[in-house]
């Protein structure tokens, strides 16, 4: 097993392509938040809220879904949106990621009536990373071109599910207004609502929304459902990458490739599952799975690994050792290491990155090639020579910190 020290992996330039914002709140400042707002909470103490409702371990994926609707809470205000933003930036600059593509539903924040429109919520955000950003950039080693600059792009979520109550004032009202339609017609209009919403701020105020995601329940709700939103992004120069093969097998993952035009996956924990292929029409079970793998690997569709997440929120995996991402690594896959969520999953990239390396063969070219990806595979906000430019650089970069840690 290749060892490699804590410093190292905390100095290695890295990403971080799968990570919701409301999920990565800093608990003190969610408490102050919830103080601030009135949000009735079981804790107000760190000590609490971890004890109660940010676990390192959960029962199941309802225990860990539960603290988002704290979280979410603290996010119907621009105020906190903004720093929840920047806070989060710098905690990853803190730990040496130089690129991360925060992930959120805008519909979840939105209360049009208190002022939360998909743009005043866009534009929180925005200012939020922007700060963070500039800050870093301005720093005398980045200027000097000692240290690599810092960027990210925002990805926008669609809900696969949401009801009538519980889920946001503008979900609330949405259904309302759509109460002759049935259940799939109003949570995907809702989805192609979000879609347009985000290509047009895009265009017009020139903020950094780079990707759609679709989040939420994944059983009942295929993404194939959602072709004509994924469609319209693919459309408009946006790029897409869909949550598949989380709680559902690799046909969902085949629809995500194919219905939605992924460029990447969020988890694919379920691609190398045989068992999980439930559609009766497909009768050569092991060559789908093998063909599937294969056309994935070949296309180099990235698969956004979250490792503690997986093991939260799917008992069945039980020791990290049985994680997939030993199958990603065997087939040579595209894969970048993910947090999910920092504060839900208590973890960090550095973490992520750990626990990989300790409990896998994963030699330094490969780990090499694991980080590139994060970066090569980014859907960075810009032209293509700049990106090409920059990911090149944080390379550089990573071959100096891996040389002065005596790794390469
Ligand atoms: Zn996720």
């Amino acid at each position: 097993m290749t060892k490699y020290s804590d410093a190292f992996i905390q100095d290695m330039p890295k990403s971080d392509l799968h990570l919701h914002l409301d999920g990565s709140l800093r608990i003190p400042t969610l408490i102050e938040m919830a103080k601030k707002n009135n949000i009735k909470m079981p804790s107000y103490t760190e000590e609490g809220l971890r004890e109660l409702v940010f676990k390192s371990t959960y029962a199941n994926l309802g225990e860990y879904l539960h603290g988002f609707q704290y979280t979410c809470a603290a996010l119907r205000d621009l105020e906190n949106i903004e720093r929840v933003a920047y806070e989060l930036a710098i905690d990853n600059q803190n730990e040496n990621v130089y690129y991360i593509e925060p992930r959120f539903a805008p519909q979840l924040m939105m209360d049009v009536e208190a002022g939360l429109t998909m743009e005043t919520v866009m534009e929180a955000t925005y200012k939020g990373f922007e700060r963070a950003k500039k800050e870093h950039n301005n720093r005398p080693d980045v200027k000097a071109g000692t240290r690599p600059e810092f960027h990210y792009g925002i990805i926008s979520c669609a809900m696969r599910n949401f009801g009538p109550k519980g889920y946001s004032p503008y979900y609330s009202r949405f259904y309302k207004t759509m109460e002759y339609s049935n259940h799939m017609e109003i949570v995907t209009a809702a989805a192609l609502q979000m879609v347009k919403a985000v290509v047009k701020i895009r265009d017009e105020k020139n903020i950094p929304i780079v990707s759609i995601d679709l989040a939420g329940q994944e059983e009942g709700y295929p993404c194939a459902k959602f072709h004509e939103v994924y469609a319209y992004a693919h459309k408009n120069f946006m790029h897409k990458t869909v949550h598949a093969g989380e709680a559902y097998g690799a046909e969902s993952i085949f629809q995500a490739i194919t219905d939605c035009y992924a460029d990447r996956i969020g988890h694919g924990y379920y691609l190398f599952e045989e068992n999980k292929v439930v559609d009766p029409k497909i009768s050569d079970k092991k060559k789908y799975i093998n063909d599937l793998i294969s056309f994935v690997a070949d296309k180099r569709t990235t698969i956004e690994v979250c490792l503690t997440s997986n093991l939260q929120t799917n008992p069945e995996i039980k020791d990290i050792k049985n994680h997939n991402v030993k199958h990603m690594l065997a087939n040579r896959m595209s894969l970048t290491i993910c947090t999910d969520n920092r504060l839900v999953s208590d973890t960090t990239v550095s973490r992520e990155f750990k626990l990989l390396v300790d409990n896998f063969e994963v030699p330094i070219k490969h780990l090499k090639d694991v980080v590139a990806y994060g970066f090569k595979k980014s859907f960075y906000p810009g032209n293509y020579i700049d990106k090409r430019n920059w990911a090149k650089n944080v390379m550089v970069y990573f071959d100096q910190v891996a040389k002065k840690h005596g790794v390469l």
